[in-house]
């Protein structure tokens, strides 16, 4: 345990770590000087206290990153593309330090934290390269006395709004695209986890990216409604992209409606991970395990209802019993440690309440069913069979480590299961029938699709859903498109040589 305490010190001691809001380059408290604490959720311990923010700090940061947005948006894209670089560059020689940040503020696994870190670092990687290749298109003309052209322009200011369980990510995934696209940006990272994002702040200042250009705001929940309201209406604002429920992305839906505000929306899932019969069950279980525990269940795609045909499902059953015995829960900072607490205390007791609804109403635990020895926000990885719809976990997202399997006889059962959900994330099977897998990966209802793999996001591959759990794409050549309007010239009066 001293260890632990040790790393957590030694992460505080870190230059990264930050206590104060990034406004117009400049390192600022509330202006009502109030502040809120962070907690590791391991044990409660308090890290630090970051502002409070209001809407009137909030109204700040808009029109500091409004004053920024032609400097930047007039910026050569090779020049923009450079100080990404830089950035990029800074993440990389930081990762172990930004690492136990993301540990001490989120909980997760130390060596799943570096993973974060590359993760996130492959977002500003990409987009200081796609800065480069954003083309406009010159159009066949329809008269001779008229040439077309089309360009692509920076929507202009971007409210970044970003949950706790990737808080480093998800920043980037978001800011690296704006800023590559020429938008300049406001954050608001989760109240659970801002030091993540005051981190990310404190490099982008040192990249050099200028003043006004990168601004992030600190506030907690009691402030974070009339916050997210003024990032969302302000007339200042042109583009919100938001990262968490779906209920609070219809109330910023709403509030985007007065300006009619561009959005991209990144929501709820309820990820099905189907296991048909001509499975590999040992790549199937390799899978679940990965589409499952990684943050501790704690991801918008992670497999949420396990869908398992009748003739594989007691053999799944058993060998991903015998996978999960070997999760390793504990302290994000202990080493080997594979399942680290969950967020809060109410994300704990809303994975437990999904357990006993899923006992009431018969459900059988193979393994776990209950908070661990280590604490309450600590949750045994647990493995129910015999569910049903009637659950709570085929009705809502859990957000934990849980699976719960439901059996079923035919292909039409599973995809009518499975597509019976107002979400539609990301969706997983293990199949070898070849006519199965494309029948199967056309009719599922969703943005992502894992066929045989449990592991889908990168930089590369665009990231998105349908139906309820959002609108737009993050990642890839697509995310950039999110912060870009797509402008018309019509030249005219072009009149033929004599
Ligand atoms: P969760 O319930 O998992 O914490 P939320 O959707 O509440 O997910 O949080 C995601 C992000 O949205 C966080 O940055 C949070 O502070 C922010 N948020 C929460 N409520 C609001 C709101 N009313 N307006 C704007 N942002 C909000």
């Amino acid at each position: 345990m001293a260890s632990i305490a040790k790393a957590v010190e030694q992460t505080l001691k870190s230059g990264l770590v930050r206590f104060q809001a990034f406004v117009n380059g400049a390192w600022i408290d509330a202006k009502d000087r109030r502040t809120f604490s962070v907690t590791n959720p391991a044990d409660g311990s308090h890290l630090g206290d970051v502002p409070d923010m209001t809407t009137d700090d909030a109204r700040s940061a808009i029109d500091a990153a409004y004053e920024a947005k032609r400097e930047w948006a007039k910026r050569t894209s090779k020049e923009r593309s450079g100080l990404l670089r830089r950035w990029f560059d800074l993440v990389r020689r930081n990762r172990d330090d930004l690492a136990r940040i993301i540990t001490a503020e989120q909980g997760k696994p130390l060596n799943e934290a570096k993973g974060e870190v590359d993760y996130g670092a492959s977002f500003i990687e990409w987009y200081s390269e796609e800065a480069k290749r954003v083309y406009g298109d010159v159009l066949p003309s329809v008269s001779t006395s008229k040439r077309l052209f089309v360009l692509k322009e920076p929507v202009g200011v971007a409210a970044l709004i970003t949950p706790w369980n990737f808080p480093f990510s998800m920043v980037l995934r978001k800011a690296s695209a704006a800023l590559a696209a020429g938008c300049t940006a406001v954050v608001k990272p989760a109240e659970d986890t801002p030091l993540c994002a005051l981190a990310l702040a404190k490099l982008a200042e040192d990249a050099g990216i200028p003043a006004g250009v990168y601004n992030t705001i600190t506030c907690s929940r009691d402030n974070v409604a009339g916050v997210g309201e003024m990032l969302a209406a302000s007339e200042k604002i042109a583009m919100v992209s938001f990262t968490g429920s779906t209920a609070v992305g219809k109330l910023l839906l709403k509030h985007c409606a007065s300006n009619v505000t561009k959005v991209s929306m990144e929501l709820g899932g309820q990820a099905a991970f189907i296991v048909f019969d001509s499975a590999d069950a040992d790549a199937a279980v390799e899978g679940a395990a990965n589409a499952k525990f990684r943050n501790a269940g704690q991801a918008c795609i992670a497999a949420n209802r396990f869908l398992v045909q009748e003739g594989i499902h007691d053999l799944f059953c058993e060998k991903l019993k015998v996978a999960m015995e070997k999760l390793f829960v504990g302290n994000g900072f202990e080493e080997g440690v594979t399942v680290g607490p969950l967020i809060n205390q109410r994300a704990a007791e809303k994975v437990m309440a999904h357990v006993t609804d899923a006992i009431s109403k018969g459900g059988k635990v193979l393994c776990g069913g209950d908070f661990h020895h280590l604490g309450r926000t600590f949750f045994k990885p647990t493995l129910l069979s015999h569910c049903t719809v009637d659950m709570l976990p085929a009705r809502e997202e859990t957000f934990g480590p849980i699976i719960p399997v439901f059996k079923f006889k035919t292909e039409e059962e599973a995809l009518k299961m499975a597509n019976s959900t107002q979400y539609g994330l990301a969706s997983y099977f293990y199949s070898t029938d070849f006519s199965q897998i494309w029948r199967v990966a056309e009719s599922l209802e969703c943005g992502v699709v894992g066929v045989n793999e449990g592991s889908v996001t990168t930089e590369v591959a665009p990231f998105g859903g349908v139906k309820q759990s959002g609108i737009g794409k993050e990642g890839s050549k697509y995310g950039i498109e999110e912060f870009l309007h797509t402008k018309y010239i019509c030249m005219g009066n072009i009149r033929p040589g004599k």
